[in-house]
């Protein structure tokens, strides 16, 4: 879609967004809920009140046809565990009454602006606009070396920000230029294709986000006896619409090329409620790993130019990892990528489900994925359903194997070989299937005495480390598996090994 066509469906849900039912007001926050209080006790005696046959209608007129007598009603049922924590899962697909129930008055939620860098400047409940990193307002996005940020946040997330070890850090850059460009992609819309060969751990892109906000509705606080007496759709599109209405108040504080990149974003969200604003941000957000609200009650989204052109594969072929330090998202391949290959992400946590499950969870994205491991499921699946009994502990097997001379030599090897071809094929190098089977692997030529083929397995050990989960203690004590000779003096060297 081009921008001019998002824009022109800005405009017209914009307009129906901005106007408020007949007959309502703003009403004053009165009776507002501390985030949290629904999982208290306090919040769930109250809730259950609040839900209870014939006491609702005493404050809310209630649209249910029966809610009275002993039948009760799905509301009456569900909706405290619906609404723990105040995170049900929002609208998908084609919704047929989306927008406010009738004589719904919607709420508006305090929101402060943020004119500091002083982290105790807020409280932890209070919702906040703000720049990441501090910039004054009224600055040049150009003028701020990696760009900034308008986050709606919470004060508890905005001082997790703050606080940071050496927050604000310039975002890393690729040593060479960027190594990729975005480029139409047959039957897929934009992507993000290689144009330099990458090698497993090469550093792609680190990119500030547009807008971040939180991806829950726990940042709400809406008065409960709003709520009680709606049907589980209602509020979800009272929820999207009042999202919608705070995303508003940030998208206004973003400079114009922002909110252009932004808009020019693919939105999946059309027929479900959604606002515009709302559509784009759960079309495209990641989720921002340790920025979240005290007691982890809403867990925060950013939106990229870049990175949310990447698409979906369940073969993916590159990580993404957020760092609060420097406020980026940095993107990395982790395995090797040849010029010319679409860069992809998984949009789901686990790329290792069955196919079912995956796609279940890629719902909400609204696309149906033909990656190679969803196009042949049963060859797929079939590996997958082997995953738990690949993940084995190799030294018991090893111990067993290396003295009994009933059984051959590649009597782990050749199984294990097998496995490893199978994980590369599906591209699942970061489960932890894949680097217990290189240990088994290396560990079989230590009986065989194989000193080259040790030292090749030790190295994809230190490789494959250091491109999944990056530097760190592990990956300092797995260097010496790569140093020639390191196990010459282990009990088992060589205790196969054929003159
Ligand atoms: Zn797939």
């Amino acid at each position: 879609m081009s921008i001019s066509e998002q824009r022109r469906i800005y405009k017209q849900h914009r307009a129906v967004y901005l106007t408020i039912p007949k007959n309502s007001a703003i009403e004053p926050r009165q009776r507002v809920m501390k985030r949290g209080f629904l999982t208290a006790a306090k919040g769930k005696k109250a809730l259950s009140k609040a839900t209870a046959p014939n006491a609702v209608s005493q404050s809310v007129p209630d649209p249910r046809p029966d809610h009275s007598g002993t039948k009760k009603t799905q509301t009456e049922d569900v909706l405290p565990e619906f609404l723990r924590d105040y995170n049900p899962k929002l609208s998908i697909g084609k919704v047929e009454q989306t927008g406010l129930p009738d004589g719904y008055v919607p709420w508006l939620p305090e929101v402060k602006q943020d004119d500091s860098d002083n982290p105790s400047r807020f409280r932890d409940d209070d919702l906040v606009i703000t720049t990441q990193p501090y910039t004054a307002i009224g600055a040049k996005f150009a003028d701020v070396p990696g760009g900034f940020t308008k986050c709606l946040l919470s004060g508890h997330a905005r001082r997790l920000i703050l606080r940071a070890p050496g927050f604000p850090r310039p975002p890393p850059q690729p040593k060479n230029g960027l190594p990729f460009r975005v480029m139409e992609i047959p039957g897929k819309g934009l992507g993000v294709v290689a144009t330099q060969d990458l090698k497993a751990g090469d550093l792609i892109l680190s990119e500030r986000p547009i807008l971040v906000a939180g991806s829950s509705s726990a940042l709400l606080n809406p008065p409960m006896q709003k709520l009680s007496g709606l049907t589980h759709e209602q509020i979800r599109q009272v929820l999207l619409y009042e999202m919608e209405k705070l995303l508003e108040q940030l998208f206004a504080q973003l400079p114009e090329e922002q909110q252009k990149a932004y808009m020019a974003l693919h939105n999946c969200h059309l027929e479900d409620g959604s606002g515009p604003l709302m559509g784009i941000k759960r079309t495209n957000g990641f989720n921002l790993t340790g920025l979240c609200d005290q007691g982890d009650k809403a867990t925060y989204a950013g939106v990229f130019d870049t990175l949310s052109r990447l698409n979906h594969s369940c073969n993916v072929n590159a990580k993404r990892k957020w760092d609060m330090s420097s406020f980026s998202m940095t993107l990395k391949a982790f395995r090797p990528i040849p010029a010319g290959t679409e860069i992809v992400i998984s949009y789901i946590s686990d790329t290792h489900l069955l196919t079912s499950e995956r796609q279940a969870q890629l719902a909400p994205y609204g696309f149906t994925c033909t990656c190679p491991t969803c196009s042949d499921p049963a060859a797929s699946d079939a590996v997958r359903a082997k995953l738990s009994s690949m993940n084995v502990k190799a030294e018991p097997l090893i111990a067993a194997w290396a003295h009994d001379r009933t059984l051959p030599d590649d009597h782990l090897l050749k199984p294990a070989l097998a496995n490893l071809a199978l994980l590369e094929r599906e591209c699942l190098e970061y489960h932890g299937a894949y680097m217990s089977t290189l240990f088994l692997v290396m560990r079989a030529y230590v009986v065989l005495g194989n000193v080259k083929e040790v030292a090749r397995y030790g190295a994809i050990i230190v490789d494959t480390q250091q491109a999944v989960w990056g530097p760190g203690k592990a990956l300092d004590a797995f260097r010496v598996f790569a140093k020639p000779g390191a196990f010459m003096g282990d009990p088992l060297w060589g205790v196969r090994k054929k003159i």
